[in-house]
């Protein structure tokens, strides 16, 4: 059993990426599982170097471990460029030359958010209409879905079914400037991490059914899935980077690790009372069957 840390450095970690991580490490660890590292500086517009280094420092002033190097996706180019050439020799991407494409290619997935369901119109475009328009525009690259019900169990929230065709359209593999998107890094690294859980927040169980359907065209085995609930900000909204006071920096300056670990372990459900503990004194604390399903609001 091997789980992950995937957090996106693009900022100071806030509340919600704690509560993933602590219980992506409790979920992995109480059962004697690895744990692994990934930083996804994928968008070279939104990631910073220091930002990385600033997750490491912040998971470990929590009392969080992981085994071996950190990956840093920025560094894999050529293995998404493979993985990439593999899905293009099965004729399933296409050049993209909207011009939302960016928008839709943003390099977190935003679709349970509302995000629009491509209608597929340039992958209709003859050759030579291709061809008219690469000369004044850089296409993204977007992969063909088949209309196909994906389904699968989370182990939290149950059965979980998209239709690829429908309820999501055909999706953005690689920017206009180069860049691979999420959907396209995360499967391959999943795979080459060995990672065979995946505890994330329930913004991406959305993103599931793409990244089952991609791994089983690239040949690479599915991870099991465990979507959590999602805090939310006092007033009911999701949390983002800009809730200045759920970031963790603002948060040391009012909590030690262990008070922060005993309040996300409180709201876990782990433990009757908010009451400071160690990670490591949650483990043999930790079951599924505990985990709330609703989001919560962090207070
Ligand atoms: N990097 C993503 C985030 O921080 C998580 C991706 C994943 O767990 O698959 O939201």
């Amino acid at each position: 059993m091997t789980g992950r840390f995937a957090p996106s450095p693009s900022g100071r970690m806030h509340m919600g990426n704690l509560w993933s991580c602590l219980l992506a490490w409790l979920a992995a660890r109480s059962v004697g599982g690895g744990m692994v590292l990934r930083l996804e500086d994928l968008d070279p517009d939104r990631c910073r170097p220091e930002y990385c280094d600033q997750v490491m420092r912040d998971l470990e002033w929590l009392g969080l471990d992981w085994d071996g190097e950190p990956v840093y996706q920025s560094k894999r180019t050529e293995v998404y460029r493979r993985a990439f050439q593999t899905l293009e020799q099965q004729d399933v991407i296409y050049p993209c030359f909207c011009t939302r494409a960016e928008r839709l290619a943003a390099s977190a997935p935003h679709r349970s958010d509302g995000a629009v369901v491509y209608d597929g119109r340039c992958g209709r475009l003859r050759l030579a209409e291709r061809e008219e328009l690469s000369r004044t525009r850089r296409p993204s690259w977007r992969v063909r879905t088949p209309e196909r019900v994906i389904a699968f169990r989370d182990l939290l929230q149950g059965d979980y079914k998209e239709d690829l065709k429908q309820d999501c359209g055909d999706f953005i593999l690689r920017r206009s400037d180069g860049v691979f998107a999420y959907q396209l890094a995360v499967v391959v690294d999943d795979a080459a991490m060995g990672i065979t859980q995946v505890v994330r927040g329930s913004d991406l169980l959305s993103s599931t059914p793409r990244q089952l359907w991609l791994q089983e065209r690239l040949n690479l085995p599915h991870p099991e899935y465990g979507h959590l609930p999602l805090l939310l900000a006092p007033d009911g909204r999701r949390l983002a980077k800009r809730d200045r006071d759920l970031e963790l920096g603002r948060l040391q300056e009012k909590y030690t690790a262990p008070e922060l670990v005993g309040r996300l372990a409180f709201a876990a459900g782990l433990t009757d009372r908010p009451e400071a503990i160690s990670p490591r004194e949650l483990l043999p604390l930790f079951s599924w069957e505990k985990l709330p399903r609703e989001d919560l609001v962090w207070m």
